[in-house]
């Protein structure tokens, strides 16, 4: 599980990574306080396994004629990727409101 880079102790609790990752925002450490934000490399992890497969199936594989069920499966599929996304993505230090 992510950890802080800050203390490198404290792990981040998977509900605030997914947040942190949908909006591409800040963690704060329970631990050390301190901020941590996503890095760039990462946030392509998280579009490769949120929006991509959400517009290849809504666009391409889809099998349904109902556009509403196309695209409720489509969001399914984001969410059950973006599930993935704390075991893989990589938090760096953030340089700006350090304090
Ligand atoms: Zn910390």
């Amino acid at each position: 599980m992510l950890k802080c880079p800050h203390c490198n102790t404290a792990s981040f609790k998977r509900s605030k990574i997914l947040k942190a990752n949908w909006i591409f925002s800040t963690i704060q450490c329970n631990n050390c306080g301190k901020k941590s934000r996503i890095t760039y490399f990462s946030r392509l992890i998280v579009v490769a396994l949120t929006v991509v497969p959400f517009l290849i199936f809504g666009l391409i594989l889809s099998p349904f004629d109902n556009v509403l069920v196309t695209i409720f499966v489509a969001i399914l599929i984001a969410f059950t990727g973006s599930l993935l996304t704390p075991y893989l993505v990589k938090y760096k230090i953030e340089e700006k409101n350090a304090s």
